[in-house]
């Protein structure tokens, strides 16, 4: 449905603009081999076909379908399965490597999740995907930590951020609809459920002009925005976006490049604001590239 050019535009700009600061303070960014990218993406699929049940036509319709449609919005010949595995938590993840990957989803978010908010999260997988995320090892380098200095680390964590602003841009294009885009969100941050879908919009966008005032006006000592800072910044990242994403979805001429960076630009100095002295923390990352 969508040519790769459109799909490249709707990346997080963020993400590139800290990828060249890297590069011009610390050389070439460090991507992954192709030999080793091939060796995880095996053993990767070894383990899930030994510990994770692979969703098929046969086992889930419905699911195995929403998958499917993801895909087929995606254009481009992705070929990757789709595993479940038992957990509570509220997670995925998908490791890529080109066209081929496997994503892995827990077991709470099929049972608990609509089918709308499932193909966010299965949207949001394969944004990594479509945006080669897995390329660069950012998980490993910020978990061994020889020979990487705070700002290297810093930088590198802020990437990780942003890309999660881009993956849920798929994740929006694949559902085609922000309130579903947006429980999904607050289910996965909250544990709470039914609960009314203006509610929980209102509930984001407090909590996000609060979190923009906040930094506005106070520049030291922000410490308690920055335990789970990303929610209602995702929240507002998508709610701006989603007009377009959506015109863009429905191919009609409601979309704008121009207005999209203007948004990248506002989600990306909230995202500066808050980075600028947060300490790395890969474990806050929620529907990761990584397993
Ligand atoms: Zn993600």
């Amino acid at each position: 449905m969508f040519g790769q050019t459109d799909i490249e535009s709707l990346r997080f700009s963020y993400e590139s603009d800290l990828l060249k600061t890297f590069s011009a303070k610390f050389g070439a960014v460090p991507l992954r081999g192709y030999y080793e990218a091939q060796n995880l993406l095996e053993a990767r699929k070894r383990d899930l076909l030994g510990d994770a049940v692979r969703v098929t036509e046969d086992l889930l319709p419905d699911v195995h379908k929403v998958y499917q449609d993801c895909l087929s919005v995606l254009e481009g010949n992705y070929a990757g399965d789709l595993f479940v595995r038992q957990s509570k938590e509220y997670n995925a993840s998908v490791f890529a490597l080109g066209r081929k990957f496997d994503v892995l989803i827990n077991s709470a978010l099929l049972n608990d999740f609509a089918i709308d908010e499932l193909r966010f999260v299965l949207g949001h997988e394969l944004g990594h995907v479509v945006f080669k995320h897995s390329q660069f090892p950012v998980h490993d380098i910020l978990t061994d930590n020889d020979g990487v200095s705070a700002e290297m680390a810093s930088l590198l964590f802020r990437w990780s951020r942003a890309s999660e602003v881009s993956a849920d841009r798929v994740g929006l294009l694949c559902t085609g609809k922000l309130t579903s885009a947006v429980t999904a969100l607050f289910r996965t941050s909250s544990g709470l459920s039914d609960i009314d879908e203006n509610r929980v919009l209102r509930s984001f966008r407090k909590q996000y002009d609060d979190l923009e005032k906040h930094i506005r006006e106070i520049d030291d000592s922000h410490s308690w925005i920055r335990t789970h800072p990303m929610m209602p910044i995702r929240f507002k990242a998508m709610e701006l976006a989603a007009l377009d994403v959506v015109s863009l979805r429905q191919q009609s001429r409601g979309f704008s490049w121009k207005g999209f960076r203007a948004i990248d630009r506002q989600i990306a100095f909230i995202l500066e604001a808050l980075d600028a002295d947060a300490a790395p923390s890969p474990g806050q990352l929620t529907f990761s590239t990584v397993a």
